[in-house]
Parts: structure tokens; sequence; C-alpha cells
């Protein structure tokens, strides 16, 4: 690889380079673990703001604005004078050179690099679909699903003719995972608690909102009690909610769906493998991850292997094999966990893990520099929890005494304060305190801003990994 200039954003020091490429869930918390240690720390982020991901659906479902859950890199990092933030896409690691390139053909060397590049979406080869059912993994996107959801409600009431009516006013979300299964529940709310009264020519709580899953449930990571549980509030919501569906092919009109057959997932709507075509103009797809790309490239450059999903195999102490200075962690990392003689088991993708893994690999480097052994990943599971609307959310908390299984009011109540609590930042803690406040007690959602209102028609086709255009500035 060429690498055309050097990056110097500190002065020269003797002290160790230590470049953390990503300022997510992990590389943030690596940061942080590193504050006085006596090494230079450069993190790089191809955005400007740190980004709770948990709450990304209610961006786009326009119940909180973009500053509410994200937080300026440069701010965070103030007070840690060892740390310098470049805002940068990293676009190739040379593992030999040891240096990171970035999209601008700057290279920033290092002595040690954690990379927490986290994941993206996959469309399971499928990558034109992308144009017509956004995911939502950046503020870029969220705030795209909410210009779409918003917009077909709009032009639902320009539009007189009934069947172009009916596909704006169905939304459909495929995948039943906890984003989709958040995603559907607001959506049915929108419909039913925020928007009527204010559409002169239809009846918005007659919107049709569909969860499809291709499993046979929805929320597999919980138990099937809680998946149970959660399709009962889904539907008192009004979600249309079928698993054993398989989505074949989605265009500008809609989508086709094949249910599965009885072993592979519950009946669905019509026969095993009958097909069936959805006319909507609003698709959401919360179903595939892939790891960030930095995956395969850092299995080009050192042939270490990688899973299905893209995610790098890292040793039990989450350094990357045959390079004891790369630092593999958070969602690009396969980790395993490794407890007393018990068989390790798979990392979950999730944000307590990334921070875990954060700590982790932070406290192996020390260990490294000053010439100790590093020690095994061990992952705590706190357990699961996930929403479905308002005064309805599910529950598996992992305690020494056995799991601890609750829904409902008190689930939903355990999951706000929860939420809050791992906000970034007292000032976003006290915004979503406030938004989510009014908007119990009002039913509305204050962030319903169209800031760009191109009609359904005229979407751009973009690539999965890239994100759709930056919103305006002053866009929230
Ligand atoms: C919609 C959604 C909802 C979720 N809900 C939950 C939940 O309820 N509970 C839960 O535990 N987990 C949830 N997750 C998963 C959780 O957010 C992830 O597991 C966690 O963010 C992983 O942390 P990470 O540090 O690996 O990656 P991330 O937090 O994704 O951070 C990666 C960082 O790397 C930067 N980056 C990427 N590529 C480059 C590059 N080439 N150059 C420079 N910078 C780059 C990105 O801008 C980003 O800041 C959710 C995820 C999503 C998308």
């Amino acid at each position: 690889m060429s690498m055309s200039t050097t990056h110097a954003p500190s002065p020269v020091s003797a002290r160790p380079r230590i470049v953390i490429v990503g300022c997510g869930f992990g590389g943030l918390e690596a940061a942080r673990a590193l504050a006085d240690a006596d090494v230079d720390i450069t993190v790089v982020d191809r955005t400007n703001h740190h980004l709770f991901q948990p709450l990304l659906y209610q961006v786009a479902t326009a119940g909180l604005a973009s500053p509410a859950i994200s937080a300026p890199i440069r701010r965070l990092f103030r007070e840690q004078r060892n740390v310098t933030s470049l805002l940068g896409e990293v676009v190739d690691i040379d593992t030999q050179g040891q240096a990171v390139l970035l999209q601008t053909g700057e290279s920033l060397p290092y002595d040690h690099l954690v990379v927490a590049a986290g994941a993206t979406h996959s469309y399971f080869g499928r990558d034109e679909w992308a144009a017509h059912a956004p995911g939502i993994k950046t503020l870029a996107d969220a705030t795209e699903v909410r210009r779409r959801i918003l917009m077909a409600y709009e032009e639902a009431e320009r539009i007189h003719d009934p069947v172009q009516r009916e596909a704006l006013l169905t939304f459909v979300v495929i995948g039943g995972g906890p984003t989709g299964v958040e995603m559907a529940g607001t959506l049915a709310e929108i419909s039913r608690r925020t928007l009527p009264g204010e559409f002169r020519h239809f009846e918005p709580s007659h919107a049709h909102v569909l969860l499809l899953e291709g499993g046979s449930r929805v929320l597999q990571a919980m138990p099937p009690e809680l998946s149970r549980r959660a399709e009962e509030q889904l539907k008192a919501l009004g979600v249309d909610v079928r698993t054993g569906a398989k989505v074949t092919h989605i265009d500008e009109q809609g989508l086709e769906v094949e249910t599965a057959s009885p072993a592979e997932g519950a009946a669905a709507a019509g026969e095993a493998g009958a097909r069936y075509t959805i006319r909507s103009k609003t698709v959401i797809w919360a179903a595939g991850v892939a790891a960030s790309p930095l995956g395969r490239i850092l299995q080009r450059h050192t042939g270490c292997e990688t899973d299905r999903a893209g995610r790098v195999t890292v040793e039990a102490d989450l350094s990357l094999p045959g390079h004891p200075e790369v630092w593999v962690i958070g969602d690009l990392a396969a980790a395993r966990s490794h407890h007393g003689n018990e068989l390790p088991k798979p990392v979950p993708g999730v944000s307590p893990a990334a921070k875990q893994m954060g700590r982790h690999a932070a406290a192996n480097l020390r260990r490294r520099l000053q010439g100790q052994a590093t020690l095994p990943f061990h992952y705590r599971d706190y357990g699961n929890l996930a929403t479905i609307g308002r005064n309805s959310a599910v529950v598996d908390l992992t305690s020494p005494v056995g799991p601890i299984r609750f829904s409902g009011w008190t689930a939903w109540l355990f999951w706000l304060v929860a939420h809050i609590y791992f906000l970034i930042g007292f000032r976003n803690r006290l915004m979503v305190l406030f938004d989510w406040a009014s908007a119990y007690w009002s039913s509305q959602r204050y962030a319903r801003i169209i800031a760009n209102n191109e009609p359904h028609r005229s979407r751009a086709a973009r690539a999965p990994d890239q994100p759709p255009a930056a919103p305006p500035p002053g866009e929230a």
C-alpha cells in the first residue's frame, strides 16, 4: 500500500503511540481506560460524534432529536490531555509498517492499534435492496428513515387513488430483533396515538404496520416465553406480526415474501412456500449485520480468519493473531468469553460487550507495555432488554440466583431508567428524560421535522456501507 503523508498529531515524543479506530462504545471505553497512561493516543472516527445506537430508532421515529443521543468526540476528550481526536475515515491498515491510512491519503503511525470500527447493514448479497429498505446504523440513516415515514403520511394526504394511498400507509419492518420490534411498535403508536386528527383525507390509525421475521419467533436472543409476550404486546398495539416470512425481493413498489415451511418458522399468511406481494412505500431493514470492511482488510494483510459476518477471529486476549500490537474489539471482533474451565462462549454484538472489550484491551495493552503477560477476556452478561412501545417491554436479566424475567409496564420502566443511565452526558440524560416525559403525557413526537421533502419516488440508490447524504446544517 502507498502512504503519501504522515500525520503527526502530537509533538514528537518518546511515548508509545496508540491509535484507536472508531469512537463508538468500544473505542471510547478503551481511550478512557488509558486516561492516566503515559502514552499518546489518537482517536480517529469518520464522524465527529459518539453515538448511542440503542436509541437510534427514537430519532428515526421522531421521538428524539439527533443531539439527544450523540456527543461531540472532541468534547468528550477535552479533559483527557493524552488524546488527540481526528475526524477521518480509515481506508487501510498497514500491519507490516504499523500505520493506518486515511481517505485523505494521510497515514498515522502506531506502536499499538485498537480497531473498534463496529458493524454495518448486511443485505445478504442483495445490496440493491438498500435503496428501497434503508436500515438504521448512523444518525444520517435515522433522519432519512424519519423523512420517509413522515413523507408517506404527507403524500397520502395529497393522493386520492386508494391503491396508491394504501401503499403509502403500509409500513413494513424486516427483522424481528430488538430494533425491528422497537421500530414496528413505535410506528403503530405514531399511527394510532400521535397522528389521529391531523389529516383530513384519511384516518392515520388505519395505517398498516407489518413486522416480518424469517425465523419462528421475534426476539430470538430471548427465551421463547418473552418472545411470545413481545408478540402479544406488538399485536395489542396493532402490529401485524408475521413470523416464518422470508423476503425474496424488494423494489420501489414494495416487496415479495415467501412463507417458510413449518419446520423453519411458524405459519405466516398462506401455505408454506407460498409467495405473496406487499405494496409498500416505506420498508425498513432491521435484519442483517455485517462487520466493518476493516475486518476483511485485516484479513487480506495478515491472513487472520473472519467469520461469515466479516468479524475478525481474535486471540483470547483480544489481540490479532500474529500481531500482539493490534487489538480488535466490539462488533468487529468474533471474540470468545473465557471463564475458568468452562468452554469459551461467543461474545454477542451488544454495547456492554463492546465496552467491556474496550476496557479489557486497554488493560492488556498496559500489561504488554510493562512486559507482563496478557489476560483472556471474560464477558459479564447482565441480560437483555427490548421495548415494544409505551408501557410495554420485555426484560431478561442474568443474576447469581438464576434468570429474572418480566414484561409489561415494569419492564418498560426498567428499560427507560437503564437507557437514561447509560446515555452519555448529563445534558443528554436530561434532554431525553424531558422529551420522554412530555411524549408520555401528550403522545406527541416533537422531532417531526422533514428537512428535505423529496418525494418517495426519487430515492437515490446507495451501497449499504455508504451513508445517505448528510442532513442539511442545523438538521436535528
Ligand atoms: C439501531 C441499533 C440498535 C441497537 N440497540 C442495542 C441495544 O438496545 N442494546 C445493546 O446492547 N446494543 C444495541 N445495539 C448494538 C450496539 O450498538 C453495538 O453492539 C455497539 O455499538 C458496538 O460498539 P462498537 O464500538 O464495536 O461499534 P460502534 O459503536 O458502532 O462504533 C464504531 C465507530 O467506528 C466508526 N467507524 C467505522 N468505520 C470507520 C472507519 N473506516 N474509519 C473511522 N471510523 C470508523 C463509526 O463512525 C463509529 O463511531 C444496537 C445497534 C443498532 C445499530
